[in-house]
């Protein structure tokens, strides 16, 4: 390692993530047992700060977090091995034989246990800020790999913008955003300004999952996921039947949820649906932002000493 690599560090702007489509299919034994998927994914405006820097050869790695809502990652006993930008880092170190003697610091503010991809977001992030601190020059094709055994939304989270996920979310088709499909999504609403309400509970992946399979795939080969989502968190139903009715959206649940998106409200709808969902306490906090956006890469201050 050169002396500069040594010192320098990275910083990372990871954006969340939410499916403007999310069909499920049955798990499949040549998915590793996972659930066959068709969704779109677009990266969304709100941004986790990963910063990575060196630590002492042979020292290992070290995780820190600061965040106003960390949920169930401020545990006491939460163990930094379970953290997905610490699992991205060893795997990283294992594919290139490098020792994982990094510092992870996680600016957090996307909502955790949300279907926003907070996770994955972070540990895609640590993929792109190794292969720029360890001066690795890896394929993205490589990175692709390695992300998919991470997890299912983990290889669009390198990549952001806006994108087709088949397979268990892991094989991508990029939308160009000239392209036709890009423009058909703008044209329907799905792109653009809009409204995030979430939650202080969190809704785990793996449980609506289960609640899926257990009501069945039903007749169709690929079901949505939001009627599961909303029967195990009703405040999320309610959310979405206040901003229909005031009719604005399109509205759904992000990913597995709890989280739902209300797109493209103009500025008067924004204000009606902040005030309709305060009153009748439908959300936990609103969030503005703005989609598809790129993950960014920033310089990281060199500090001495
Ligand atoms: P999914 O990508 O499965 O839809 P999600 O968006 O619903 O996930 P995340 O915010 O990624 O949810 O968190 C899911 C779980 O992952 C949490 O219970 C949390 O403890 C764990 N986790 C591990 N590392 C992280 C991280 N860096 N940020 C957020 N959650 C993490």
């Amino acid at each position: 390692m050169s002396p500069a690599a040594g010192r320098d560090g990275v910083g990372l702007y990871c954006p969340a993530k939410i499916n403007l489509r999310l069909r499920v299919g049955p798990t499949r034994t040549d998915l590793g047992g996972r659930h066959r998927l068709d969704t779109i994914y677009s990266a969304v405006g709100i941004w986790d700060r990963v910063e990575l820097r060196p630590t002492e050869p042979g020292s290992g790695f070290r995780l820190s977090l600061e965040g106003e809502q960390l949920g169930d990652l401020n545990r006491r006993d939460a163990d930094p091995h379970a953290n997905l930008a610490v699992k991205a880092l060893l795997a990283m170190a294992q594919a290139t034989g490098h020792e994982p003697d990094v510092a992870i610091h996680i600016v957090k503010r996307i909502p955790v246990g949300a279907g926003l991809a907070g996770g994955s977001a972070d540990a895609a992030g640590t993929m792109l800020g190794l292969n720029r601190l360890w001066n690795l020059g890896m394929a993205a094709a490589d990175l692709d790999r390695i992300a998919a055994s991470l997890g299912a939304d983990l290889p669009f989270c390198l990549h952001g913008g806006l994108s087709r996920g088949t397979g268990f979310g892991q094989i991508l088709e990029p939308l160009n955003p000239d392209g036709l499909q890009a423009q058909r999504l703008s044209r329907a609403g799905l792109t653009g300004h809009l409204l995030i309400g979430a939650y202080e509970s969190q809704l785990s992946t793996a449980q609506v999952y289960k609640a899926f399979d257990l009501i069945g795939p039903g007749p169709h080969d690929l079901n949505d996921l939001q009627e599961t989502a909303c029967t195990l968190h009703p405040r999320s139903r309610q959310a979405l039947d206040l901003a229909r009715r005031a009719g604005i959206g399109p509205a759904f649940v992000s990913g597995s949820g709890p989280s739902v998106v209300v797109m493209a409200p103009r500025p008067e709808q924004t204000i009606a649906l902040i005030k309709l969902w305060r009153e009748q306490n439908a959300v936990d906090r609103i969030i503005e932002a703005d989609s598809p956006v790129l993950p960014r890469m920033a310089p990281l201050r060199v500090t001495h000493g």
